[in-house]
């Protein structure tokens, strides 16, 4: 690879280039550049979701949620519906609703309402109920995690490779890829530290060890959605039954909480939601619950 053509208001430039890296985000047109190349195109894993949510800025007044910053109701059985109302700077409320599979948030006024009184708990809906809007209500429609293997190519240009959500990109309500783009990004560093030769292939490897672990926590969780396709083997069906019983627990207890927030934003493995007395407060947790 020698460069890029770029076309702008000037006409089409070239511009010359040691290294080349595809980071237009998961429209990547890498796979079919490859394959004009005569090059094979990766192996592509896409688990559909369909979700779509809607997001408003809101007025925020001190005695909403208690003086209370966030809370997020997460998408769970039985309608798969999720909320997510954030404190933001200059006194607002950032308001998303959304659901799976077509069930999207409505975009008028009294439906957004309507959906936000349907979810499980009544947090977001007493907020904005009454609350001022400060912005339109905005759409976001995600079809599905996608993921691409170029670590598996055989072959593939010197001087190239592809980066971030043209890699992987996750369902967004897990907020995982920009964290993953940052850790490639160290990646990558470390890979051309040890000289240009045969990047590609050691970074693809590398980026692959890094998206395991968020792919298996975006898909895995997606996976508890009865309508979602893909393999269900035993690890991933006992997964789900034990993160049921830790939502459940987490719900009332702070410590589960925190430690499954910073799994899900990668500060720790996934194997932290299991150690023994985080199982064990899981447990006594349900067991009071029952
Ligand atoms: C709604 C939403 C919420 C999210 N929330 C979070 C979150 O809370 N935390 C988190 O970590 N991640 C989150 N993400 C994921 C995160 O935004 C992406 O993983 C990250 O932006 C990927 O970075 P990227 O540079 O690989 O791709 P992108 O950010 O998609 O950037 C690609 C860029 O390339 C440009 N481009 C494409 N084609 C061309 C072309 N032919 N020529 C020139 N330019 C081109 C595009 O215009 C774009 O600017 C969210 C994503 C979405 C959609």
């Amino acid at each position: 690879m020698t460069g890029v053509r770029v076309r702008g208001a000037g006409g089409i430039n070239t511009i010359s280039a040691d290294f080349v890296a595809d980071a237009s985000g998961r429209g990547s047109r890498s796979p079919a550049w490859l394959d004009a190349l005569g090059y094979d195109k990766p192996r592509e894993e896409s688990i559909p979701v369909n979700i779509g949510y809607m997001t408003r800025l809101y007025r925020r007044q001190p005695e909403h949620l208690s003086g209370k910053q966030a809370v997020i109701l997460g998408a769970c059985q039985p309608d798969w519906r999720f909320g997510v109302i954030l404190a933001q700077e200059h006194d607002r409320w950032i308001v998303t609703l959304g659901g799976y599979f077509g069930d999207h948030a409505p975009a008028d006024e009294a439906g957004y309402i309507e959906f936000a009184r349907s979810l499980q708990k009544p947090e977001v809906f007493e907020v904005i109920r009454n609350a001022e809007p400060l912005t339109p209500l905005r759409p976001y429609q995600f079809s599905a995690n996608l993921r691409r293997h170029y670590e598996e190519l055989p072959r593939f240009p010197g001087g190239y490779l592809v980066f971030g959500d043209a890699l992987c990109s996750f369902n967004p309500i897990y907020g995982q890829g920009m964290t993953v783009a940052a850790m490639e990004a160290l990646a990558l560093r470390e890979c051309l530290n040890r000289g240009a030769q045969g990047v590609a292939r050691r970074f693809f490897r590398a980026a692959s060890r890094l998206i395991d672990v968020p792919w298996q926590i975006a898909v895995g969780s997606d996976l508890q959605h009865p309508e979602v396709q893909g393999k269900r083997p035993a690890q991933v069906r006992f997964i789900n039954w034990y993160l049921s019983k830790f939502y459940q627990a987490a719900q009332r207890d702070g410590v589960l909480a925190t430690r499954f927030l910073e799994v899900a934003n990668l500060m720790k493995q996934p194997s932290a939601l299991l150690e023994p007395r985080i199982a064990l407060r899981v447990w006594k947790g349900n067991r009071a619950a029952a």
